[in-house]
């Protein structure tokens, strides 16, 4: 059993530790927390991880509020054969020194810079490049999502170029300090957004550019793709390749599917922790081919789909299993993804 910690307990964090929990051949030696809070006491109490905290200076107050503390960060991560590092996007960096010191390695997410690790790490697309190495870091939601499907069906197409435009969430279900509640906002106002350049980042060579929006929504992103093919080949061979890839799902709005809204509700009939839907629905009637170009539409459920390729992050690092696919089933399986 590999020992896994997990560095910051919010949205990615605390899936990541349930995700690792679930799997048979690693398991969480502690999360951690900065100051006391439900999420906190949920993690001892309810999910009885050990609990380490990243500001020391706060003990005092988790000891007031009867959370029980098994010490701090340092020594979390010290017990640790790999970090998963949830902590928020920037403050990563300055991780980096304490996960050195201890020898340990790391996995970040997306809100840092590929350059913090030198390499980014998708399931499908480059498992093996992260394989035994000390650092890597989980592509965002979004560029995941814009993966799962275009690399697929890259290898039927030979896609020349790619133009994307995402309708991104405005903040995630439980942020009420964000916005915009009444606006649509080019976010970044400028082209390209960091996305397209990072989706390059796993799949080296691709011709990408993307635009985003944020929208006053909690639940969803949404992606239209336009792609120049090389390859003649039919709308059907795109929905096989789509509807034999895992972590991609398949939907129709004829069969009630039509919005971000209807699909939450699906997860939640699916009996999913948290309404997660870990698999990147692409609607079947949006995708076509028009004069060589390929279009589709998919929504990214953003707090989870990200969380599968943590755990498969932590196979090849820790070169525990050198095929991608047999990390990928074996982490589906033990998640309950299609
Ligand atoms: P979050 O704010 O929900 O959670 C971060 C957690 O880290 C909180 O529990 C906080 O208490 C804890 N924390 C804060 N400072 C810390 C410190 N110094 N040491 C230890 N813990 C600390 O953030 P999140 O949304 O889970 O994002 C985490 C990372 O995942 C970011 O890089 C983000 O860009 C990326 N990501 C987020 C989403 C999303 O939709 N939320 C999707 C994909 C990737």
């Amino acid at each position: 059993m590999k020992a896994v910690a997990i560095n910051g307990y919010g949205t990615i964090g605390k899936r990541v530790a349930d995700a690792v929990a679930a799997q048979d051949d690693m398991e969480v030696i502690g999360v951690s927390k900065t100051r006391p809070s439900f999420e906190a006491k949920t993690a001892v109490d309810i999910k009885g991880y050990p609990l380490y905290i990243g500001k020391p200076e706060n003990e005092g107050l988790f000891k007031e509020a009867g959370i029980e503390i098994a010490g701090t960060v340092q020594d979390m991560v010290e017990a640790a054969d790999i970090v998963v590092d949830c902590t928020p996007g920037k403050f990563g960096a300055s991780n980096m020194e304490m996960y050195k010191k201890a020898g340990v390695k790391a996995i970040y997410q997306g809100g840092e810079a590929h350059d913090l690790t030198g390499r980014s790490f998708n399931s499908f697309a480059n498992y093996e490049e992260s394989y035994g190495a000390d650092y890597t870091r989980v592509v965002s939601c979004n560029t995941t999502g814009l993966t799962r499907t275009l690399y697929p069906l890259n290898k039927i197409c030979d896609i020349k170029k790619v133009r994307a435009v995402m309708v991104r969430r405005g903040a995630d279900s439980n942020d009420d300090k964000k916005g915009p509640i009444n606006a649509i906002v080019p976010n970044p106002p400028k082209v390209p957004s960091h996305h397209g350049p990072d989706v390059a980042t796993v799949m080296k060579g691709i011709d990408i550019t993307t635009m985003a929006l944020l929208v006053p929504t909690t639940l969803m992103h949404q992606h239209n793709i336009m792609a120049e093919i090389n390859n003649d080949v039919s709308v059907d061979d795109c929905i096989d390749v789509l509807e034999k890839r895992s972590r991609v799902m398949l939907v129709e709005a004829e069969e009630g599917l039509g919005s971000t809204a209807k699909l939450l509700e699906y997860a939640k009939d699916l009996g999913r922790s948290r309404t997660d839907l870990y698999e990147i629905p692409v609607w079947k009637e949006s995708i076509n081919i028009v004069d060589g170009e390929l279009f589709y539409m998919q929504a990214v459920h953003q707090e989870s789909d990200v969380v599968p390729e943590n755990v498969d992050a932590i196979r090849s690092m820790l070169e525990m299993e050198k095929d991608n696919e047999k990390s990928i089933v074996k982490t589906n399986k033990a998640m309950g993804i299609f």
